[in-house]
């Protein structure tokens, strides 16, 4: 935000402020106005810190930049220099803003294709639009996707995170609704440019419309309509802010949240919340914990650590509040013996479940200790797993290191680190592979995704339990003093002294990988090999102290501590086996590998027919790869903890439960038992779950072993409670309460894993041609092959009706597709019934397949012209036809063509200009 001589001026990221977090407004708006805080120091008032960049951010500032660089480039090859137009920015002034913004209005005015840094002014609000683009044109294809509309721009801004987040979506919104002050009328659709693929966590990404990926990137777009509103919301608190006298908030810190992280104030509120000793310094203490906390009067971590049982919130289980308070009990003793020459102070260790220690493994000689280094800034921004590091035990600690350097790389040193791990666990039956923290499991898993090789090892190191977190053993079994749970933290309890390299965290490694790179870039071949060195140091010790963590946590348990590990990889297998047959389908790394032969290794190097030998060859193990993680979840959670569950989004660890009713025995065709359960969550927590979704009760199993579950159907969802059917054989009644609810088995896909593995067999066999097969004509991007024609026919031809124009396409298909798109309302099941009739008329077969239910019935009703089933009220319904017509009369309008039509596919699209849009079918 500006203060100009009369008025405020705020940007796209106040807006986004006022979304993430208010406190920060606040601060910048008292910073602004040159207030210090009421607080004091050493030196007097406390001013507002904000923070200077790290080297972590300086690194990713330089990636953003150099992401918006290359769209840049890409569109100034698509539309050649003169089709991009590029604002300089602007001076801090009233006047140069309006400059910007005139000069902005006049590219637009004149019908530049693409203008860059565009400058938005209205004189309260400026925002600078990475990209405006005209609306007709396809920024990934660089071709027009139908006639140009004059005046018609929507907003592109460039962004290196994979994940949309609601501040990048809120900004692009600003920018929208913005364009009215340059001549241009708000659009229906804005975007985000992401780069092309990151080897970073798989995230779950939030709806948007549309979604494209290229080599440049992947153009994710969102309905314009959709988020304006929190602008003019945004805006509006903004400005009662602003109307009134700038303040330090009270206090000038807040509790932390997800965009602490990236918060030029992150240091300030951080000391803040230190001074204050605020529960968010406890070590797992969520932020609506601490909120339920301090309604109950407990909001230091002293108060916390000397609360009674009786001030425990309602809502709270005695298990969680017990733990919290004895962490923070813990914290609170440590922190008392720190001093200036001891900063760390006496860290102190309890031991809180035994039977976590008890699930150790019996240590083997043939042990392994693994840690991981990756780069989420390789490789333009793509990320690349550079470093599997091990430590093995002979003659001392021995550690070797699997480098990669770029993605061919990385896949042959995955391919040498699970090789060589597999080999070793081949020798050595008891030897486990020791790591902490999910990221190893988890990259492991990626990459044999993203390479399509080593899923079977893979999967077998993790269906066999052969990868052990000492994580998960550290939370399960103990409380530590410390304010976090990274190892680093651990330490002083095992290696103490062990961090006094360069390179001492996984940000440092980034950094310090990055600056590798440059070396490498400028030939500085011996610096590069400094660094190198360096990093392999930090990972060698992350290795040795995984391992000495590992003896430290034998020395706790004890000679006869606990029981040994009970072993549960035979009952895993069996079932991960049951739940995935390709799994043992050693045929299809042959198909894969003949239909991959000869390919070139740059995908950006392949033709039309090779780009879709490997999307088969992709296709062939999608389904056990796209059922794996819910699988490795489910199983997952039949040994997690109570906390981990608790943080887990898709499932619910109740406060309390009641038996509504108790288990009524099998009668007449009911073979199982059934009881009813109330379960009460934490109203701060709601469940994910909805009325008839069938779900799985958790039972925690004995000390080393997992839990089990049972089957339950949700009878009533509500915020607060959840009424569940719960039915098992007649010998498994169990009198216990559950401890959890867990999502429900993962979708079997069958049979489609073996109709995409038929596909492949038979494209396999007619290598180097390609058959004839309308899966294959979609995977080559060709339009749909006809009997005696090209070109599908037109409506027309059949005097202007679409139907007979669809009709008599499908008739002249030669064994290819034919796909209809259009907008809700556009008579799409009223044209499937038509088209299933003629069909059936025919003497053919027709199979009708959707996501929902209801829509295959409808189209069944409309194939017998009857209505639709379940019909929306009148209301409704005219609501909808109008929201339909408006949509489609704007589709017409923007690209001047019908509702729906017969789609052409992407290859033609990206020639003639078609939009990219969702597939849509009766
Ligand atoms: S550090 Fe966190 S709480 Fe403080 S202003 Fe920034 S986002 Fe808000």
């Amino acid at each position: 935000m500006h203060r100009f001589e009369d008025r405020w001026v705020v940007s796209a990221s106040d807006l986004v402020d006022v979304v993430e977090c208010g406190h920060r407004v606040g601060l910048a708006h008292a910073l602004a106005a040159g207030l210090v805080t009421g607080e004091t120091s050493e030196n007097g008032p406390r001013r507002i810190d904000r923070v200077r960049l790290t080297p972590a951010d300086t690194t990713a500032v330089r990636h953003g930049e150099a992401h918006e660089r290359r769209w840049l480039e890409h569109l100034r090859r698509c539309f050649g220099a003169d089709g991009v137009v590029a604002i300089e920015r602007p001076a801090p002034t009233l006047a140069a803003l309006a400059q910007a913004h005139e000069r902005t209005r006049q590219a637009l005015a004149a019908g530049v294709p693409v203008v860059y840094q565009g400058a938005l002014f209205d004189g309260a609000f400026q925002g600078r639009p990475d990209f405006l683009i005209a609306a007709h044109l396809d920024p990934v294809a660089g071709a027009s996707t139908g006639p140009a509309v004059a005046g018609r721009y929507e907003p592109y801004d460039a962004k290196l995170a994979r994940h949309a987040s609601p501040g990048a979506v809120l900004q692009l919104a600003a920018y929208a609704a913005a364009l009215p002050s340059v001549g241009v009328p708000v659009p229906r659709f804005m975007h985000l440019l992401h780069p092309a693929q990151r080897a970073t966590a798989p995230e779950p990404e939030p709806e948007p419309a549309l979604g494209v990926g290229v080599g440049v990137g992947v153009v994710r777009t969102f309905r314009v309509d959709d988020v304006v509103p929190m602008v003019g919301h945004a805006r509006s608190r903004l400005a009662d802010r602003l109307a009134a006298a700038p303040a330090v908030p009270e206090p000038s810190w807040a509790e932390p949240r997800s965009a602490c992280a990236t918060c030029a104030f992150s240091a300030h509120c951080a000391r803040g919340r230190a001074e204050a000793r605020d529960l968010s310094l406890v070590a797992g203490l969520r932020g609506d914990q601490r909120q339920v906390l301090r309604a109950a009067g407990i909001t230091a971590v002293e108060e916390l650590a000397a609360a009674r049982d009786d001030q425990r919130p309602a809502t709270m289980s005695p298990a969680t509040f017990a733990g919290l308070r004895l962490q923070a009990e813990l914290q609170a003793g440590q922190d008392a013996t720190r001093t200036a020459d001891d900063p760390v102070g006496t860290v102190t260790v309890r031991m809180t479940g035994p039977e976590g220690l008890a699930a150790l493994p019996v240590p083997d000689p043939g042990d392994i200790y693994f840690d991981m280094e990756g780069d989420p800034y390789a490789l333009d921004a793509a990320g690349l797993e550079y470093l599997f590091g091990a430590v093995t035990l002979a003659d001392g600690e021995l550690f070797r290191a699997f480098w990669a350097h770029d993605r061919a790389g990385e896949r042959q040193a995955f391919e040498r680190f699970v090789d060589w791990a597999t080999e070793r666990l081949r020798a050595h039956p008891g030897a486990h592979i020791y790591h902490y923290a999910p990221y190893e499991p988890n990259a492991l898993r990626r990459l044999a995704a993203r390479h399509g090789t080593r899923e079977r090892q893979v999967d077998d190191l993790l269906a066999g339990h052969r990868l052990v977190d000492l994580y998960a053993v550290v939370r399960r079994s103990l409380r530590i003093s410390q304010p976090s749970y990274s190892i680093k933290y651990l330490e002083p309890l095992f290696l103490p002294g062990a961090r006094q390299a360069e390179v001492k965290n996984a940000t440092d490694s980034i950094v310090a990988y990055e600056s590798f790179l440059a070396h490498r870039a400028a030939g500085e071949l011996a610096a590069a090999d400094r660094v190198l060195a360096q990093i392999a140091d930090y990972n060698r010790i992350d290795c040795v102290s995984t391992h000495r963590l590992h003896r430290w946590l034998l020395g706790l348990r004890g000679a006869d501590g606990g029981t040994p590990r009970i072993d549960t990889a035979a009952a895993v297998d069996t079932a991960a086996d049951a739940a995935d047959d390709a799994l043992v389908d050693a045929a299809d790394d042959a198909l894969v590998d003949t239909l991959v032969a000869g390919l070139p290794d740059d995908p950006a190097d392949w033709t039309g027919d090779e780009r879709a030998r490997a999307l088969l060859a992709a296709a062939v193990g999608y389904h056990r790869r796209e059922n794996k993680p819910a699988w490795w979840s489910y199983f997952a959670a039949l040994t997690a903890d109570r906390a981990t569950l608790e943080s887990a989004d898709d499932c619910a660890v109740p406060v309390s439960w009641t038996v509504v009713e108790d288990w009524v025995e099998p009668a007449g065709r009911r073979r199982r038992s059934r009881r009813l359960l109330q379960a009460r969550v934490d109203p701060d927590r709601p469940h994910p779950f909805d009325r008839g979704e069938a779900v799985r009760l958790l039972y925690p199993g004995p000390p080393g072993a997992e839990g089990a579950t049972t089957d339950a159907v949700v009878e009533r969802a509500e915020p607060h409670t959840l009424l569940l059917r719960e039915s098992v054989a007649p010998d498994g009644v169990a009198r216990r309460p559950p401890l959890a609810v867990l999502p429900g088995s993962p979708v079997r896909p069958e049979p489609k894993p073996a109709a995409i593995r038929g596909l492949a067999r038979r494209t396999a066999d007619a290598l180097p041609d390609l058959p004839a097969d309308p899966a294959l004509d979609l995977l080559r991007r060709r339009p749909p092959r006809l009997v005696g024609r090209d070109d599908l026919p037109a409506p027309g031809e059949h005097d202007g009706d679409q139907i007979a124009a669809v009709l008599a396409a499908v008739s002249m298909l030669d064994g290819s597709y034919l796909a209809v798109q259009g907008p809700p309302g556009a008579g799409k099941t009223y044209l499937a019934g038509r088209l299933i009739r003629h069909l059936v008329e025919q003497g053919r077969t027709v199979g009708v397949c959707s996501t929902s239910h209801k829509a295959i019935e409808n189209a069944m009703l409309a194939a017998t012209g009857q209505p639709p089933a379940d019909p929306k009220p009148a209301d409704t319904r005219a609501a909808d036809a109008r929201a339909a017509d408006a949509r489609a009369a704007d589709a017409r309008a923007a690209d001047a063509r019908p509702a729906w039509r017969p789609a052409v596919p992407a290859a033609k699209k990206q020639r003639s200009g078609a939009r990219p849009a969702s597939a849509a079918s009766g």
